[in-house]
């Protein structure tokens, strides 16, 4: 086996309700997912040692450098759990080509921590019966973080208790999304902080959160409205005290007609549902008119997890 590729996307919280702190320091959640045709590729190939070299993709403006080049990097941290559970040393090269932003709320360290699952998983067992199934490689993801096992799983998903236990959910048709970027992420350990401030502020106790069944409905029978009234995120709040401009950047896609329009998990890139394809791109063409992003892009959903391509 000489390389493995594999592409993993980034999602969009479609409900992030965020329920009351628990003793270990982590919040119970309602997570729903889904997955969106942004991607990164991490690229596994053979190596005397375990290398991680990142770059952006090529038609992408992603700010690739505070991403880790070294052990840290969640895709290396993948590598050496496969490696451990085959029996092998992580002697990879890791080459991941960012086009998902970087601290952006869409999860793109989970992305390539997924890819790397898939791709090492491949390079070093690449029987027809692999020792490591998908099961495997979503138990394995959730050590290594919240949001990497629904990388692995892809499409729409809701996340019980820390966003972790996944049920995938039933959807129709595609969904047209455009997602305006920032200038510098926001640190999501940070914003739940923030959450959990802003609560105390206003004396509000969070209540254990339920899966919206509005949102499900819409999601069931493709209703695209009923997907725009339905979103939303616990976070959002917290995230536009951390940087009031998303407010500007919320009501820019807002006036240009977005039937939903919210931060992305913990922001700070902002997400907005279309109509159709054709109201995507004009939708894109108004918030970049707008100079209220660093990037605007458009983006289908629901897309596949972690592929080999
Ligand atoms: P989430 O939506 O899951 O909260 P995010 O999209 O806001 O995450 P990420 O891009 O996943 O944020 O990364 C957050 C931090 O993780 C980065 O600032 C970086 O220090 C670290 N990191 C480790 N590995 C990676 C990676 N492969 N890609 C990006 N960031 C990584």
């Amino acid at each position: 086996m000489t390389a493995v590729t594999v592409r993993a996307p980034a999602k969009v919280n479609l409900q992030l309700a965020v329920g009351p702190l628990r003793g270990d320091g982590y919040h119970d959640l309602v997570n729903v997912f889904h997955a969106v045709s942004l991607v990164d590729e991490v690229t596994a190939a053979p190596a005397g040692r375990l290398e991680v070299t990142v770059e952006a993709a090529p038609s992408a403006r992603v700010a690739i450098e505070g991403v880790p080049v070294d052990g840290d990097n969640l895709a290396a941290r993948a590598a050496r759990l496969v490696a451990a559970r085959l029996g092998v040393e992580p002697q990879v090269s890791l080459r991941i080509r960012k086009a998902i932003p970087v601290a952006g709320g869409m999860a793109g360290g989970s992305a390539d921590a997924a890819a790397a699952l898939v791709a090492c998983a491949r390079l070093w067992d690449d029987r027809d019966d692999p020792l490591l199934g998908r099961d495997d490689l979503l138990e394995i993801g959730a050590a290594l973080g919240s949001d990497v096992p629904f990388a692995v799983l892809g499409g729409t998903a809701v996340g019980l208790g820390r966003g972790e236990r996944l049920t995938p959910a039933l959807t129709r048709g595609t969904f047209h999304w455009v997602f305006a970027t920032a200038d510098g992420g926001l640190s999501t350990p940070a914003v739940y902080a923030e959450c959990d401030r802003l609560r105390e502020e206003h004396g509000e106790p969070a209540a254990m959160p339920e899966v919206s069944q509005a949102l499900m409905t819409a999601l069931a029978t493709g209703d695209v409205k009923g997907l725009g009234a339905a979103l939303t995120n616990d976070l959002q709040p917290a995230a536009l005290r951390l940087r009031p401009s998303l407010d500007r950047t919320l009501a820019a896609g807002r006036d240009a007609g977005a039937i939903g329009a919210l931060v992305s998990g913990s922001g700070p890139t902002c997400a907005f549902l279309a109509e159709s394809e054709g109201h995507a791109a004009d939708l894109a063409a108004a918030l970049e008119g707008a100079g209220v992003a660093r990037s605007v892009v458009r983006a289908q959903g629901p897309y596949p997890g972690a592929t080999i391509i």
